[in-house]
């Protein structure tokens, strides 16, 4: 048992406890800068392809706004890598219940499937409530000075939203590890890394999706660049991964279904004149 007073155990516990949150910090800082440093070099890459599909095509992101988002998103890990070493310390202590090893394949992923299925829903109630007149200036108008995102837009929180956003993996782990439920390492591992590419893309700037996905009753309910983009741009559309909390709720843009097809059919019609000459 461990007692204030014993330096040597105080110092060990101490030591694992910096061992941990600079795990975190490498951990929610790297995944951050692979997934927005890629696709700002596919964008790059693609450039005929990021141009045509531009969403906001009056508006550009501007030097500034990069560097905010930027800044305000090592604050995100910050307090990311914090919960980070919350739930290891839970885990060593037994609060938290994690299989790191011994999953099956179809455990990892019903596992995989209900966590989106609770983020998503814990993302869009969330969402709305930071927007309502309370809490918005508070929460989430930082994120909100992104008008055109970036992908760097993705981390770029103050530290109560970052906390909010980052609130559910804890409240969702600990509530599974009560009802028995030891989440497999590589559910959780999948669904952060879904988050993180789900985030950039969201904030990608040019739609990613393929022409029709929103015609396609298969693929509709998946939310696509556009979704989130006419959020910055005019507010509705308060869902993350899917669609349908917003049709349920009545907060979907009017006008999704259009912007999505106008921007994915541009390069084919024959009015295109914004069409580079090469
Ligand atoms: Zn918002
Ligand atoms: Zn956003």
């Amino acid at each position: 048992m461990m007692t204030p007073a014993d330096p040597a155990t105080l110092d060990y516990a101490m030591t694992r406890v910096a061992d941990h949150f600079m795990f975190g910090i490498y951990f929610d800082l790297s995944r951050y800068l692979i997934a927005a440093g890629a696709l700002t070099v596919l964008l790059l890459i693609f450039r005929g392809f990021a141009e045509t599909r531009r969403i906001q095509r009056g508006r550009r992101a501007s030097r500034a706004d990069y560097t905010r988002e930027l800044l305000s998103s090592m604050r995100t890990v910050a307090v990311y890598a914090v919960v980070t070493l919350a739930i290891l310390v839970g885990r060593e202590t037994g609060v938290i219940l994690m299989k790191i090893q011994q999953a099956t394949l179809w455990t990892i992923i019903w596992q995989f499937v209900v966590i989106v299925i609770a983020h998503n829903a814990w993302f869009y109630w969330a969402h709305r409530a930071m927007h309502s007149k309370r809490l918005f200036r508070a929460t989430h108008l930082h994120h909100h000075k992104s008008r055109t995102p970036t992908p760097w837009t993705a981390y770029s929180f103050t530290m109560t939203e970052a906390v909010i956003e980052v609130a559910f993996v804890p409240v969702f782990l600990f509530t599974t590890s009560q009802l028995g439920i030891a989440y497999a390492g590589f559910a959780i591992l999948f669904f952060i890394w879904h988050q993180m590419i789900r985030n950039v893309m969201a904030h990608a700037g040019s739609e990613l999706f393929p022409t029709g996905w929103v015609d396609n009753p298969w693929t509709d309910w998946i939310a696509t660049t556009t979704h989130h983009d006419l959020h910055h741009s005019s507010g509705h559309n308060f869902g993350f991964y899917f669609t349908f909390w917003d049709r349920w709720m009545g907060t979907e843009h009017p006008r999704y279904r259009e912007a999505f097809r106008e921007v994915t059919t541009r390069g084919r019609e024959p009015e295109g004149l914004a069409e580079p000459a090469e």
